[in-house]
């Protein structure tokens, strides 16, 4: 079986290439390592995506996109790409369980949370320290807890976790916020949410559980103890790029695309948070989708010529 494309990734980007490749009536298969929905599936509440101004839950969005391709009958397997192959027209994608033959890939596969790589997190992990507010917030129900980062994850996520925890600590490096103005104006009205800048996170301490954080303040250089119970880690995103060649990403590991989404190899396209780009957003993750759907199928309506 030769497949016209093969989506590697089920985020809001490899979904909406995927409902453009069945409007093409292209054979495609969907290949996802998880669940679908990506980084959606970890928030609590999407209210900039057009039509959805009430907001809705990233789990419900998710739903509906997963049931929007169902709906479609579309081949999906659960399975983690590997490797891609593509020293010829037909291409191939590698997975852990089986070998799969495309004429082209669209790369969706997003982005991998970032930690902190300090002294202790690792240890807490599940015990404290947590990348999901969504997940765990009702466990810190009238506690304290410590967001790290002051992008639109943390602030968005510090001013969910404000209805559940006592207080809200958001510990960032820099001495402004870097999250959008909106979020900025939301976190300034939450009574039980208070910013600590120019500081980060230098050892996670505790027995059984998170007992307190070694805080550094990075203009003073000075060290002090922070008593919490939990600490959400939210600063920022890496491209989950690891199972491709060095040659398609750049420096920081991101997918270079043109504004058609395809790569330097042709035949091979990416979308999505995965790809080098100004704005990372569900709504440009499913436009960069429908871009790279529409070019995979101009890719090979041109090998026919
Ligand atoms: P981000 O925008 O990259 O922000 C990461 C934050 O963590 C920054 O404030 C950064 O500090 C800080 N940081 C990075 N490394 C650090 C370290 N080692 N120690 C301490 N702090 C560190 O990541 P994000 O907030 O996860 O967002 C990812 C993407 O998703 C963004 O494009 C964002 O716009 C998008 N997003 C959008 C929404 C929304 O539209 N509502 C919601 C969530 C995410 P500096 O500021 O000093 O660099």
């Amino acid at each position: 079986m030769i497949y016209d494309v093969i989506v590697i990734g089920g985020g809001p980007s490899g979904l909406s290439a995927t409902i453009y490749a069945l409007r093409a009536r292209l054979k495609m298969l969907l290949v996802e390592k998880n669940a679908c929905g990506g980084q959606m599936l970890m928030t609590d509440t999407i209210e900039n995506y057009p039509g959805f101004g009430e907001g809705i839950s990233g789990f419900d969005l998710a739903v509906r996109l997963e049931k929007q391709i169902k709906d479609c009958n579309v081949e999906l397997i659960y399975d983690e790409v590997i490797a891609i192959e593509y020293n010829c027209f037909l291409k191939k994608v590698i997975t852990k369980n089986l070998t799969y033959e495309t004429k082209t890939i669209i790369i969706a596969a997003g982005t991998l949370i970032k930690k902190m790589n300090v002294p202790g997190e690792s240890k807490f992990i599940g015990k404290g320290v947590s990348f999901c507010a969504v997940c765990d917030a009702p466990f810190y129900r009238n506690k304290d807890v410590l967001v790290i980062g002051g992008g639109d994850s943390a602030i968005q996520e510090a001013v969910y976790l404000s209805k559940f925890a006592k207080k809200v600590t958001v510990i960032h490096r820099r001495n402004d916020l870097r999250a959008m103005k909106i979020l900025k104006e939301r976190v300034a009205l939450c009574k039980n949410i208070s910013v600590l800048y120019n500081s980060t996170v230098k050892e996670v301490l505790g027995k059984d559980s998170i007992e307190r954080v070694v805080i550094n303040n990075i203009k003073t250089h000075e060290n002090k103890y922070l008593n919490t119970n939990g600490i959400f880690v939210f600063i920022g995103l890496i491209p989950n790029t690891l199972f491709l060649p060095d040659v398609m990403v750049d420096k920081a590991k991101y997918i270079v695309t043109d504004e058609d989404m395809n790569t330097f190899i042709p035949g091979i396209f990416a979308c999505g948070d995965i790809r080098k780009k100004q704005l990372r957003q569900i709504v440009t993750a499913t436009s960069d989708g429908a871009q790279a759907a529409i070019s995979a199928q101009n890719y090979i309506e041109a090998q026919l010529i």
